[in-house]
Order: structure tokens, then C-alpha cells, then sequence
């Protein structure tokens, strides 16, 4: 039987690594690194793409059919059912919801984009006429890139490709070895190429991620408390006057507002609340002002609080500060792919957004950025304020493992009227839904990749397998759907190559010519030579002070008050002495594809890690089930001893359940699921954040609890 060979771009992180799929007899036997394209394949060590993808494509569990509920929600019967019928089915429901409740009544419920699913499900949503469209944006990603706008007026601020020059990098809040890149798109293979050019690296995280024992400094601050350690660096660069002076007097605004302000507070006040030495705060400082140009790689740490917009602006403006914006080895603006413009798909003309409809509507950046914060949907449904949401079409999306405090998201989706989800296999969220459709992976189909946005790269996915049964993309579900809705003119024929033909218009070739160049690089630009155009901000500068933020009712500097919001929401007590912090393993992608047995048998069970002095004193050893428990709830995980914590930090895992549990316990989120213990309030008001990490707790042995 002879083998073809297809390259195409894994799925499971935001590195996207260029892998081969070796595809015998119609089944896909082996995924491999591509070795030969010259194509970043920048593979994790545990290999996730390589190791997982041929079991998920081929997986028996795979959901194959269309199924519609019988018996009660939740209770795990099922019946099959036509395509015609499950369409036919969701199409009936929102009509009736548009005519009698209007169309907002109705939710498109979004997860992380794979190919062009995301902007299909945006568009449908336009056309139907609901402005509801809930995306994990309020925790992932928004924040980095509404930082960088405002402050460089771009959110394609990136790494340069030059790694020679480069002085110092700091990793922060990210584990880029094993998921994805930082957010600025500096991956393992160009650190390692900077490490061997002697470049200065700092690590700062209070875990263990695969470079802390690289570093010349590893920081371990007090989790949710960056912003605040930011804050204490740009004070001892301003006031030591390391900062670079041409590049401030030339090419920033409110600097002298930065100075004035950062003279409120000690440097004593910053070690107390970030729990980092005073010492190590500045000797941080140092090296990177005295080590540039100095690239700052944050990750989705930085994000998963109420404080993650000016966390990131106080990160980027430390970044500023040192002149290591726009010059060869620093940070560089890429510019947008000649590659039609999703965010442009999601808004066909004649079609605008009804913003004020919209349940966020109290959110500024997110109606902007043309999301609803999870927690406000859940919120809305539980108290019918502003009014109901009756339906929801939700895509590769697993809220119940993946929202902020999943007993509300529970009751939520419990009321819900009607829910129908589109998926992979099974979940806990399909576990109560009254449709579920067969969703296909990339490779079962062609498609697109441009996510994550950012980075400015557009990807071939090329179809090399059928999908299982009847499994249809996403995009081809939202096309169907537009299209018996009566919106057919607004969307395509269908989802086939030739669609994939217009997307790639802007850049002069077909689909069938991308298959051989596989991806689209942007352009990116130095300051120098482009000087009336590098920052597209209201002022042409780097925008230390944002009156652009003030204007919208957003603190236009990254004070001290702002920055210290999330120990104010969250701080330890007798009862709950702990501090949790969020960790996603290495080994899945957030709460999916726990399905797969390659994988599970490296990671069979959520690990909590703790230090061994903290479970010695709660009577814990290694391998014992524990008990975390905090304000909202209690979950269990299994103990990991880890000595490079600090005594006070706990780090449990994120996004699990229980595939091989019974269906009617929703596969077992409530057992380990870190969400049961994280609330859906407070939140931060222009981009509803909350707090995911950060958050008091306790630990005690659980004897009675088996996993
Ligand atoms: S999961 Fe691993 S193999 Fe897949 S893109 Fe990420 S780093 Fe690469």
C-alpha cells in the first residue's frame, strides 16, 4: 500500500508547528515534524500534535451522526437523526425566537478558531440579527492585543525574526517550550538561537516552565500581581534613569505623567504585594534597560484577571521604555497578509452589528472587538436581564469546563431552551444539549488558518482523509444554516475549495497553488525608514498616556490603584490561606481531546502541584487525592510535589472531566474542574476579565474522593 505524504499545521496550540500527515489506505497512520519545508515545526516535548492526532482522527468515540436528545436534559439518550432533520430542527427554534423574543433572544457561542469556523459563525450571526456572540476573548487574547493598540496602535506587535540582536527576553506568564508561542510570537527554536547569542533571559513565573532553569533571573511573583511587578520595574528604570531618553523625548506621549506617578509609591510597597524582593525587582530592572533592545514575551497568565488590560499596557510600556520598539532585534509591527480580512467576513454590508442590543453592551472593548464575555451570558440566562436568551448554537466550545464558575454555567445552559452543539466527541456541554452535529477536524476538510490573529500568518490546511460518518465542518454548518434561514445570497454555494478561492483573492493565487506554498507571511516594518507610519496611534507615538482610554472611560495610565484591584477581590483568609493558580498541562489543548488514549496514558489524572513543606503540614504526600476548596466550591486533583513553588501557591489543573464517566454525571465535571472553584465576578469593565487565578483556597487530604 504506498503512503502519501500531506504537510499540514497542527491544532492544538498557538504554534500551529508544520507537521506530515502519512496517509495509508485512507487513514492517517502516522504525524510526523516536517523536516523539509523550512517551515517552523517548533514541536512540544511531549509531542501533543504527533502523538495525539492520529488517534483523534480515527478515534471510535468520534461523534459520526447528528443526534438529537430524548428523555430529560442531560440524561444521556439519544436518538440519530438526518442532517435535514437536526437543520431543520435549529432553524425552526430561531425562527420562532426571532419572531416572538427578537433575534438577540438568540446566542452564537464561539471556541477557539481552527479555520474559517470562526468568521462563518460570526457572519451568521450578523445576518440573523443577534449582536450576542460569546467567545473566550474576556480571558484570551483580547487583552494583549487592546494593550498594544492602544499603546502602539497595532496588535501585530511581534518579535523580529533577527535573533542576533536581541539583548535580553523575559518570559512571563507562558510556558512557550510546550504551548504555543509568547503572544509576541517568539518561539522555542528563535529563544534557544538568542540563549546561544549570549542574550540575557528572565523568567517570571510562579511555576516551573521548561526555561526557569535557562534564566539568569527567575522571578516567581505572587500570582495576579504582574501588573503591580511591571509597575515596580518601570519605577527603578525611570527613577535610575535607565530608560532610553531619545527614544522617550522623540517617540512616546506621557512620559512625564508615568514619572510623576510612579513617584507615589516605594519599592517596598511593590515587594510587599507581589511578594518579590525589592533587590530582585531591581536587579530585573536593570538587566533589561541595560540589555537591549529587550523583547517581553507575556503569555495568557497575564490575562486571567481583573486587572489584565493594564497589566499588559504596564508590561508593554516597560517594554517602551527601554527603546526596544522598532529596531532590528526588538519589537517590530507586522502588517496585515493579503488575505481577505476576517473580521471584514463578519459584517457583510448592509448588515451592521445592533451593538446596542447587546448583552455586553456595558463592555466598551468588548462590543469593539465583537464578543460577549462568557460569564454575561451565563448571567443573562440565569436572570432573563437585560431580557432572555432562549437558544444557543454553540461551536467546538466546552463551557462547562471552560467558563468562569461552571455551577452557574450549569444552571445556565440547564434553562437554556434550547441548545444545539457542534463537536468532536462528546463533552460535558454536549452532554446536555438537545442537538449535537458532528463536527470535522482540519484534514477532514480543507481550510484556512489564520488564528491567532496576531502573528499575521495565513496557513494551508489541505483535506487528506474523509471525516468520520457524517461529521461536517463548522464552516459548512453555519453556511447550511445561513442559507435555510433565507440568508443564502450573504454566504456560498458551499464550503468547498472554490470558497477557499475567495478568501486567498487579496493575495493573487487559488487554493489549489496555496497547497504548494502552504503559508502566507506578512510584512513588518522597522521605525526607522517609517517613521510617519510605524505607530498608528491618534498621536504617531507610543502612547504611554492613552487619551484614547480616557476618552472611553478606561484609566488611561496603568496606575498602581488598577494594578493591585486583584488582591483586592481576592485575598487570603483564615480559612482560606492558599493562593491557587491556574495551570493548563502540557499534554492537551485547554479541556479537550481527553478522549485520546496516547495522551491520557502520560496524563491519566489531574495533578495539583504543591510544596512539599505546605503538604507535609496538611498530612498530604505524593500521589495523595486532595481536596482544593475555596469560596465558590471544592474539587479534587492528585498531588504532585513540587519544591521550586512558593509554600503559599498551589497550581492545579486546568479543563478536566471525565470521558470515561457515565454520560449522565456529564462525564464528571464537577469532580476535578478547576472552574468549579473560579467566579464569573468581578469583572474588569471594558473587556470583562475576571479573576482566574490568584484566588484563596485550602488543601486537605480526600481519602474518600477516588478520581
Ligand atoms: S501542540 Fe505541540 S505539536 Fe502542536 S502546535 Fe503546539 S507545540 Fe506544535
Amino acid at each position: 500500500m504506498s503512503v502519501k505524504k500531506s504537510g499540514f499545521f497542527c491544532f492544538f496550540c498557538g504554534k500551529h508547528c508544520s507537521l506530515i500527515a502519512h496517509v495509508e489506505d485512507g487513514k492517517v497512520t502516522r504525524v510526523t515534524k516536517d523536516k523539509e519545508s523550512g517551515i517552523l515545526s517548533d514541536i512540544c516535548p511531549d509531542a501533543k500534535g504527533p502523538v495525539t492526532i492520529p488517534g483523534v482522527y480515527h478515534h471510535p468515540d468520534r461523534l459520526k451522526y447528528p443526534l438529537k436528545r430524548k428523555g430529560k436534559k442531560g440524561g444521556g439518550q439519544w436518538e440519530r437523526i438526518s442532517w435535514d432533520e437536526a437543520l431543520g430542527s435549529i432553524v425552526e427554534k430561531f425562527q420562532s425566537c426571532k419572531e416572538e423574543f427578537g433575534p438577540e433572544s438568540i446566542a452564537m457561542v464561539l471556541g477557539e478558531p481552527k479555520g474559517l469556523d470562526f468568521a462563518f459563525g460570526q457572519r451568521l450571526a450578523t445576518v440573523l440579527g443577534t449582536p450576542n456572540v460569546i467567545t473566550p476573548g474576556c480571558y484570551c487574547g483580547v487583552q494583549t492585543a487592546a494593550a498594544n493598540q492602544f499603546t502602539h496602535g497595532s496588535m501585530m506587535v511581534n518579535a523580529d525574526y533577527d535573533t542576533q540582536k536581541t539583548g535580553c527576553m523575559v518570559i512571563w506568564g507562558n510556558n512557550p517550550r510546550h504551548i504555543g508561542g509568547t503572544f509576541n510570537g517568539m518561539m522555542p527554536t528563535e529563544i534557544d538561537e538568542r540563549l546561544k547569542n549570549g542574550c540575557k533571559l528572565i523568567v517570571i513565573d510562579p511555576g516551573t516552565i521548561d526555561y526557569a532553569s535557562k534564566a539568569d533571573l527567575w522571578i516567581k511573583p505572587k500570582p495576579a500581581m504582574d501588573g503591580l511587578l511591571a509597575l515596580g520595574m518601570i519605577k527603578v528604570v525611570i527613577e535610575e534613569g535607565l530608560y532610553d531618553k531619545e527614544f522617550v523625548a522623540r517617540w512616546t506621549v506621557g512620559f512625564e505623567e508615568l514619572k510623576t506617578h510612579v513617584a507615589t509609591f516605594l519599592l517596598e510597597d511593590i515587594e510587599r504585594e507581589t511578594w518579590v524582593p525589592r533587590d530582585q525587582i531591581i536587579e530585573a530592572a536593570r538587566m533589561i534597560a541595560r540589555h537591549t533592545p529587550c523583547i517581553i514575551g507575556t503569555g495568557n497568565a497575564l490575562e486571567g484577571t481583573i486587572a489584565a488590560l493594564q497589566t499588559c499596557r504596564a508590561v508593554f510600556i516597560l517594554n517602551g521604555l527601554t527603546g526596544s520598539v522598532g529596531v532590528p532585534g526588538g519589537l517590530i509591527v507586522k502588517t496585515q497578509n493579503k488575505f481577505h480580512r476576517p473580521g471584514k467576513f463578519y459584517f457583510p454590508k448592509g448588515f451592521p452589528r445592533q451593538k446596542e442590543n447587546s448583552i455586553a453592551n456595558d463592555f466598551v472593548l468588548a462590543i469593539g472587538s465583537a464578543y460577549v464575555p462568557t460569564q454575561t451570558l451565563v448571567n443573562t440566562i440565569l436572570t432573563d436581564k437585560p431580557y432572555s436568551i432562549k437558544a444557543g448554537l454553540f461551536s467546538v466550545t466546552n463551557p462547562l469546563c471552560t467558563y468562569p464558575d461552571a455551577k452557574a454555567t450549569y444552571d445556565a445552559l440547564m434553562k437554556l431552551e434550547f441548545m444545539a452543539v457542534a463537536e468532536i466527541f462528546h463533552t460535558p456541554t454536549t452532554a446536555i444539549a438537545d442537538i449535537v452535529l458532528p463536527a470535522a477536524l482540519p484534514g477532514e476538510h480543507a481550510t484556512i488558518a489564520y488564528w491567532p490573529a496576531w502573528t499575521g500568518q495565513v496557513k494551508c490546511d489541505p483535506k487528506f482523509i474523509d471525516p468520520p460518518g457524517e461529521a461536517w465542518p463548522d464552516m459548512k454548518i453555519f453556511n447550511e444554516l445561513a442559507k435555510r434561514l433565507g440568508f443564502g445570497e450573504y454566504f456560498f454555494e458551499d464550503t468547498d475549495e472554490k470558497m477557499l478561492d475567495f478568501w486567498l483573492k487579496p493575495s493573487g493565487i487559488t487554493f489549489e497553488e496555496f497547497k504548494t506554498k502552504r503559508i502566507l507571511y506578512p510584512d513588518h516594518a522597522y521605525l526607522k525608514g517609517n517613521e510617519d507610519k510605524f505607530f498608528q496611534t491618534p498621536s504617531g507615538k507610543m502612547e504611554i498616556f492613552s487619551a484614547q482610554m480616557e476618552q472611553l472611560g478606561i484609566s488611561p495610565l496603568p496606575y498602581f490603584e488598577e494594578l493591585i484591584k486583584p488582591k483586592q477581590v481576592a485575598a487570603p483568609s483564615a480559612d482560606y490561606p492558599l493562593i491557587f493558580t491556574n495551570r493548563k498541562e502540557t499534554g492537551f489543548m485547554l479541556s479537550g481531546y481527553r478522549s485520546d488514549p496516547a495522551m491520557r496514558k502520560r496524563y491519566p489524572e489531574p495533578l495539583v502541584e504543591i510544596h512539599p513543606d505546605t503538604a507535609r503540614e496538611a498530612g498530604i504526600e505524593e500521589g495523595d487525592r486532595v481536596y482544593i476548596e475555596a469560596a465558590k466550591g471544592r474539587i479534587v486533583q492528585k498531588a504532585q510535589l513540587n519544591s521550586n513553588l512558593d509554600r503559599r501557591v498551589i497550581m492545579p489543573a486546568f479543563g478536566w472531566w471525565f470521558p470515561e464517566a457515565p454520560e449522565a454525571t456529564q462525564y464528571g465535571w464537577r469532580k476535578s474542574n478547576l472552574n468549579v472553584l473560579t467566579n464569573g465576578y468581578p469583572e474588569e469593565l471594558s473587556t470583562g476579565a475576571v479573576q482566574l487565578r490568584g484566588i484563596p483556597c485550602r488543601i486537605y487530604k480526600a481519602d474518600d474522593a477516588p478520581l
